[in-house]
């Protein structure tokens, strides 16, 4: 059993594990370091009722300290750490200190991508922001006012949310969205349209095909005006007086990558989140992990699945490995509809809806006859059939599928 574990990220996956292995039993030598100066705390709220001001800060914390001390877990926030010093199993922080371990967990998430457009710094423009911090919620919170322009840029989840929080404080929004429609990766076209008439109802305007070509800046360098917008029918200045760029996250392998460890789209991972070193393990946003559901290796960025691997990896420190068979599922909200998703709806070859009023919308990705995916939009009730429908893999009638008046568990054979 090993004596000493060393976890970086004080994020949903490290606070999990820690918490986990204590209260699993094991007894060792426990520390979290993270380069936040919060303690470990919950995102998604961060673009939902945080950034709306209803969510105190005090309510993002995952775990009261006292947890922390109560557990026994020597929390090291504030505390980057630097290199991994494979050979004599040491992890070096920013500090110079070096932490030996046993075993070493990579909880290191992921950070926001940037536009990367040529000649112009991000870090001097005071009102262009990404979001995926505490602290990037406070940047940006005193300008988001009512009468604000706001261009976001990227019309994903995370973007979405923003779009409806600043909807509902009176901000001036336009979404630029590369691709032809919105959540085009990850939902089939009637959820696409259903969430962009929801949006357009709370005044929300669409670029759609649109990219960033260039931004517009002040004469002092330091405040964009506007942005420039590439579509089939040319080019568009869109005046603004904030840049929000959500477009995603790049998980954060530098540790793993410099340290010589397997990384291809996140640190790869077995089944039992153990990376190409036995002692290192990875979890959470930041790991490229084979999934028994998907049948492939997948890299999730969802809150459930941080916690799901980071129980995998306890078990695997603990000696007893077991690997998830669990669907990914994550949750989203926009206005005041729940998003509920079960599975990954790639490769699908059909999709049936069953769908209800304005405000309500399942919809069903089928191989075959199974369902692999769902999205439940204000019908959470459905949402917890839905999961057994993709979990249990078992046959289904479309139509009855499709049919609102019967009852989703029925759709089963
Ligand atoms: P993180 O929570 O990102 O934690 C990683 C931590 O490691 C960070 O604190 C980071 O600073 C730290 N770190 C990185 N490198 C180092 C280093 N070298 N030294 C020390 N510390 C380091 N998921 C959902 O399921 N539903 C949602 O509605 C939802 N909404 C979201 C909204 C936003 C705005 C964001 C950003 C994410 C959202 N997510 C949502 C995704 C979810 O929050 C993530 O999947 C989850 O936080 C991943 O947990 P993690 O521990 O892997 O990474």
């Amino acid at each position: 059993m090993p004596e000493h574990i060393v976890v970086v990220g004080a994020g949903q996956a490290g606070s999990e594990l820690a918490t986990t292995l204590r209260q699993r039993g094991w007894s060792g030598d426990l520390t979290l370091v993270g380069d936040e100066s919060s303690p470990p705390y919950q995102r998604p709220p961060l673009s939902k009722g945080f950034l709306l001001g209803k969510v105190s800060r005090e309510r993002l914390y995952l775990k009261p300290a006292a947890t922390y001390e109560r557990f026994d877990i020597a929390l090291r926030l504030g505390t980057r750490a630097e290199t991994i010093d494979r050979a004599p199993k040491e992890l070096v922080v920013r500090d110079g200190s070096r932490l030996p371990y046993d075993k070493l967990v990579l909880a290191t998430g992921g950070r926001a991508r940037r536009l990367t457009l040529p000649g112009i710094d991000e870090d001097r423009l005071g009102n262009l922001f990404t979001l995926r911090r505490i602290d990037d919620v406070e940047a940006l919170r005193p300008q988001f006012l009512p009468g604000r322009r706001l261009v976001l840029v990227g019309g994903g989840y995370v973007g979405l949310e923003i779009a409806a929080v600043a909807a509902q404080l009176g901000l001036d929004v336009t979404v630029v969205e590369a691709a032809e429609r919105l959540l085009a990766r990850v939902t089939g076209p009637e959820v696409s349209g259903f969430l962009k008439d929801v949006h357009r109802s709370h005044g929300v305007r669409f670029r759609l095909a649109a990219t960033v070509s260039d931004v517009a800046v002040d004469t002092s360098g330091r405040r964009v005006t506007g942005v420039e917008v590439s579509t089939s029918g040319g080019l568009e200045r869109l005046d603004a007086d904030l840049v929000l760029v959500g477009i995603g996250m790049e998980p954060n392998t530098h540790l793993a990558d410099a340290a010589g460890l397997d990384v291809d789209n996140g640190i790869v991972v077995d089944e039992f989140a153990r990376t190409s070193d036995p002692d290192i393990l990875a979890i959470g946003d930041c790991a490229n992990q084979p999934s028994a559901y998907a049948g492939r290796r997948v890299r999730l960025e969802s809150a459930p699945g941080a916690i799901e691997h980071a129980k995998v990896a306890a078990a695997t420190i603990l000696g007893r490995p077991q690997a998830s068979t669990a669907a990914p599922w994550f949750w989203s909200q926009q206005y005041d509809l729940k998003l509920q998703m079960v599975g990954l709806s790639a490769g699908h070859d059909r999709c049936v809806t069953r769908s209800g009023t304005d405000t309500t919308l399942s919809a069903f990705y089928l191989t075959g006859d199974r369902v692999v995916a769902a999205d439940v939009i204000g019908r959470p009730a459905d949402f917890a059939t839905a999961r057994q429908l993709v979990t249990s893999g078992r046959p289904v009638d479309p139509e009855r599928l499709a049919d609102s008046e019967i009852p989703l568990a029925r759709a089963a054979l």
